[in-house]
């Protein structure tokens, strides 16, 4: 007896665009039908090294594909790791596939504008797309487990489909595609043949059409050609086929390895660091095959965390067949064959960070925070991940020209031996940090850590080369044997005297106390009138960011307060001191400088909470008599 189950609503949605589709390159489904074939006959393959209790251990691992020219169909068998009636409830009656869901989305939009056929090619919608060729479909299954019974399921790709027992006498699955009457060339022998070659050719399992004895496709693992055989095309192809991800890869490294390790590898850095619903592969991890044989979906243990965007897959002739999941990963074997991937990762990086920046560059915006991360977590990769590293400077014409630290060096000025940065949180604000004007007027370039991971991968940067690398803010640094000094463009004042800034100083440090280490006279700054120094050093200093990335709890650092003493502004001050020291304006203004200062290294713990006093401020200077103000939330 049949029981009709209704599809999940996104089945349905989808069944209805891909039944109305005038997509031309419907022949796709075949390419989606084998690779599903493909991906049973892996299964299995697998569970006949670890399980003795396979049904049908002996029968070759194949696909069938025949057609009926009278019944109109088409059969795909394979010998695969079959369906269980649950089985085929839960995968053929809810989506699987995230692409699918994404692709709903773009066709409904497309479909406004005419084109929704457009889109079918660019996402593997799986399963389903045979519904572009079929008016009916039936899925006789029975599983690799002993006494399970075979079942059908079979749909016309409407809102339902039905579930009966059937009969099937070995392991494995026939799909049963009752073709459209416009789709009847499927029916030809040479048209199956040519569809398998262009789009199946790499399926490491033979694929028998018609009669022939002869497998149509060639069989040879993508990863295991000669990459000069291999077109972008069918790198493409392959990338999307494994990560189920529409949109095309940044980069491929296509490797061979003979010695000490004889392996295969085959990678990918997707179009987009993004994941979320887009999530390309359910996990991170690359295929992991002993001599063509899959043996495990996601290896994790095959890169550093920190490159675990990288996809693909790896063929190691080494690695022992039957083994169980455990000891591959205690392999000494696998080990080695991380430690010769993630090496051949980076290198390849550099060169194509040397060789063509712009597309280097392109992996670095999707994925450079991790890179990053990796300074820090992998201490002996340094070396390698250094000269992928890139950061807009002061020498950036805007915020997307970036340098690498190589770059750096390389336009160092007389008498610099350090690297200097500027942490703040984006590159305008940096950029008019008070820390550069010392940095500006000797022509010394300084990097932009703008990113909110860069104050980890400073834990694992100190120096690069022999160049130690060090924050503006540093309150030792000093640069009068470093560069030349231009003359002020716009000439500062007389520095105040030293008795009546003592008396400004005093006042600056009465008033905020502990929230500063010291007051003191800042002999760098040109234009700004202070700002903050900092004298801890190395990893410490930047726990406070560290903490509010990952929200936190945290303390503001307290640091020394650099008072600009050729400033206007502390020449206005200190009159205003002299005259009448109970203004309580002065107050107001010195508070207003210190949170700035703030402010400027982007460590403000609550910005909007300074609007009230810019009111009074801007009150007092448009007129009204300070006299008159309500500064009592200020003292
Ligand atoms: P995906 O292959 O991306 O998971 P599909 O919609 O193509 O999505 O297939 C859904 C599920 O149905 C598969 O994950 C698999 O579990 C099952 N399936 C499809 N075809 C076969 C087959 N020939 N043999 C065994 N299971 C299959």
């Amino acid at each position: 007896m049949a029981e009709t189950h209704t599809f999940q609503a996104e089945i349905q949605q989808l069944l209805d665009i891909l039944i109305h589709s005038l997509y031309t390159e419907r022949e796709i489904f075949l390419r989606e039908l084998v690779s599903n074939a493909s991906d049973a006959l892996n299964r299995v393959q697998f569970e006949l090294l670890t399980n003795h209790d396979v049904q049908d251990a002996d029968a070759e691992l194949a696909v069938e594909i025949k057609a009926d020219t009278e019944a109109g169909t088409i059969t795909i068998s394979d010998s695969g790791i079959g369906m269980t009636k649950d089985d085929l409830n839960n995968n053929l009656g809810v989506i699987a596939r995230s692409g699918a869901k994404a692709f709903i989305e773009a066709a409904k939009q497309s479909a406004n504008s005419g084109a929704a056929q457009d889109v079918i090619g660019q996402f593997g919608v799986g399963f389903y797309s045979v519904f572009m060729a079929a008016d009916k479909v039936r899925v006789i299954s029975r599983s690799y487990k002993k006494d399970e019974p075979a079942y059908a399921w079979e749909s016309t790709g409407g809102a339902t489909y039905t579930i009966e027992p059937a009969e099937r006498e070995a392991r494995g699955t026939d799909i049963i595609i009752h073709l459209k009457e416009d789709a009847k060339e499927f029916l030809q022998e040479w048209k199956l043949k040519d569809v398998i070659r262009r789009h199946s050719d790499y399926i490491a399992f033979p694929i028998y059409v018609g009669d022939t004895e002869e497998a149509t496709n060639k069989q040879t693992a993508i990863w295991r050609q000669e990459p000069k055989e291999i077109t972008d095309e069918q790198y493409n192809d392959f990338y999307k086929m494994l990560t189920m991800d529409w949109e095309a890869p940044l980069h491929r490294i296509h490797m061979r390895a003979d010695v000490p390790l004889q392996f295969y590898a085959l990678l990918y850095i997707p179009g987009s660091g993004e994941r979320g619903i887009l999530n390309p592969r359910k996990e991170a991890g690359l295929k992991l095959y002993a001599r063509k044989v899959l043996i495990q979906e996601y290896a994790k243990d095959l890169l550093p965390e920190y490159l675990q965007f990288v996809q693909g897959v790896v063929d190691s002739e080494d690695l022992p067949l039957n083994v169980n999941r455990e000891s591959v990963q205690a392999n000494k074997i696998m080990a080695n064959l991380k430690k010769t991937i993630t090496g051949k990762v980076l290198s390849d990086l550099k060169r194509l960070a040397s060789k063509n920046k712009e597309e280097y560059l392109k992996i670095f915006a999707e994925f450079g925070r991790f890179i990053k991360q990796g300074v820090a977590v992998a201490p002996t990769d340094r070396t390698d991940i250094e000269p992928l590293l890139f950061f807009p400077t002061t020498t950036s014409a805007d915020a997307s020209e970036l340098f690498s630290l190589e770059d750096y060096t390389s336009r160092m000025v007389t008498g610099q031996d350090d690297i200097y940065y500027i942490i703040g949180e984006d590159y305008h604000s940096a950029a008019r940090s008070p820390h550069l004007d010392a940095f500006r007027q000797r022509g010394i370039e300084v990097l932009y850590f703008v990113d909110p991971v860069d104050p980890f991968m400073l834990m694992g940067l100190d120096a690069y080369k022999s160049h130690k690398l060090r924050n503006v803010d540093e309150a030792d640094i000093d640069l009068s044997s470093v560069g030349e000094a231009k003359a002020d463009e716009k000439p500062a004042r007389e520095s105040l005297a030293e008795d009546t800034f003592e008396a400004l100083q005093n006042h600056f440090k009465e008033l905020l106390g502990d929230r500063v280490k010291e007051v003191r006279a800042s002999k760098t700054l040109t234009g700004s009138p202070a700002r903050l120094v900092s004298d801890e050093s190395g990893a410490s200093r930047q726990m406070y960011r560290i903490n509010r990335l990952l929200d936190k709890d945290y303390e503001l650092p307290v640091k020394t307060l650099e008072l600009n003493p050729r400033h206007p502004l502390m020449h206005n001050l200190s009159q205003m001191l002299a005259a009448t020291p109970e203004n309580p304006l002065i107050k107001v203004v010195e508070e207003q400088v210190f949170e700035t200062a703030l402010l400027q290294d982007g460590i403000h713990p609550d910005p909007a909470a300074m609007a009230a006093r810019l009111t009074l401020l801007m009150e007092a200077a448009t007129g009204t008599a300070s006299g008159d103000l309500d500064f009592t939330d200020e003292q």
